[in-house]
């Protein structure tokens, strides 16, 4: 079951780069770490496992919150030094690093013979599925999980919004217009290739954003099934609120640390909270999506927040659309696992405006 795809993704965690970036990455680190103190009175004593632990950062936020055993585990050899790590902090009585697949662990002497109250995990990749990671923790969620038990985070939200952005276009494309004052037209093919026949990996700003987000699927950490994870669809209509070039579309998400009280699955009765209104800004008030009466810690990674390491993702138009105030933008949206590498994400992204429809095809990967 463990692929030369799974071997070089994990392989790729064995880098210190990777795991400075996310703890450096500090809206990242520290939100979760308020998050786990936020639910102190419900991790002390218990047991927790941290799902892909990486440093074994996570898992000594939640020993320092109380946590009478974590089960630390990675499948990365970054879990050597989690070790390490522990031992240094004269945690290794009640953090336990498991090196290995979560999904494998069975297969090992060391097993899990408990059930855990808690899980953690920072699983979220680009556009929020990338990586494929959240299937890891439906495992560890179906197989160990209490009933009533609290998973960090305990929803994400993926979104999507039009995006102008013309000094991006002016740097990549429109620049080969004139070089030192020669026509390098003949460039512009090349370059458009090159620069958007793929997803982008970074940061705009809540002015490149044409109109309220929409979005694109919602997942509840308690009830999400792997299935669902294969292929994710939506439609969507925007009015732009502005007269600009269309230049592509930007995706973000978030996360929220509520408490497992606050889950429609434990809560059949109860209505899931509300207050993600996707295109209808509440009390006109600019940005704010959320009503969150619970005070949830939330981790976003939209335009208008700090920036975090997921930047934004950006699929960009070979050409822009010129956009009038008012005019609607719609289309659909598919992403889909891919077959060769379930990693990697294939983007199916049809849109129409001013009476012009289009398909991009194209991979995260
Ligand atoms: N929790 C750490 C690291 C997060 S990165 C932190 O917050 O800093 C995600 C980690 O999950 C990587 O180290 C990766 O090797 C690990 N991982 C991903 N899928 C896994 C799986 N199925 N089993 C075990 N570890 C996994």
């Amino acid at each position: 079951p463990c692929t030369d795809f799974d071997k070089a993704y994990f392989h790729s965690y064995a880098h210190i780069g990777i795991h400075e970036e996310m703890i450096k990455d500090r809206v990242r680190t520290e939100t979760y770490r308020a998050a786990i103190m936020q639910h102190q009175r419900f991790i002390e004593g218990k047991v927790v496992m941290d799902v892909g632990c990486g440093t074994g950062i996570l898992s000594i936020f939640c020993a320092q919150a109380g946590a009478k055993r974590v089960y630390a585990v990675d499948a990365s050899d970054i879990a050597v030094q989690a070790n390490e790590v522990v031992k240094a902090n004269n945690l290794a009585e009640r953090v336990i690093v498991l090196h290995g697949r979560v999904e494998l662990l069975f297969l090992q002497d060391v097993e899990i013979d408990e059930e855990v109250d808690v899980i953690v995990s920072e699983w979220m990749g680009y556009m929020l599925l990338y990586e494929s990671m959240l299937g890891s923790v439906i495992t560890a969620r179906d197989r160990w999980l209490k009933r009533g038990g609290l998973i960090l985070p305990c929803n994400a939200t993926l979104y999507m919004a039009p995006i102008t952005h013309p000094v991006r276009y002016q740097d990549s494309i429109e620049f080969w217009r004139n070089v030192y004052g020669i026509d390098m037209s003949a460039m512009l093919q090349l370059a458009k290739q090159c620069a958007f026949e793929e997803p982008c990996v970074e940061t705009i700003t809540g002015e490149n954003v044409m109109t309220w987000p929409h979005v694109v699927k919602h997942l509840d950490c308690y009830t999400v099934q792997l299935h669902e994870l294969e292929s994710v669809s939506t439609t969507y209509k925007f009015q732009s609120m502005m007269r600009a070039p269309l230049h592509g579309f930007g995706f973000w998400f978030d996360v929220e640390f509520s408490g497992p009280e606050n889950s429609p699955a434990n809560n059949p009765t109860q209505f899931p909270i509300i207050g993600i209104s996707s295109n209808n800004p509440v009390d006109g008030i600019p940005r704010k999506k959320r009503s969150n009466p619970n005070e949830a810690l939330v981790l976003s990674t939209a335009p208008e927040d700090p920036p975090t390491h997921w930047q934004q993702t950006m699929i960009y138009f070979f050409d822009p659309i010129e956009v009038e105030q008012d005019q609607i933008i719609e289309g659909s949206l598919t992403l889909s696992q891919s077959k060769e590498n379930r990693r990697f994400m294939n983007i199916h992204l049809k849109y129409t405006s001013g009476g012009r429809s289009y398909v991009k095809e194209s991979v995260l990967n």
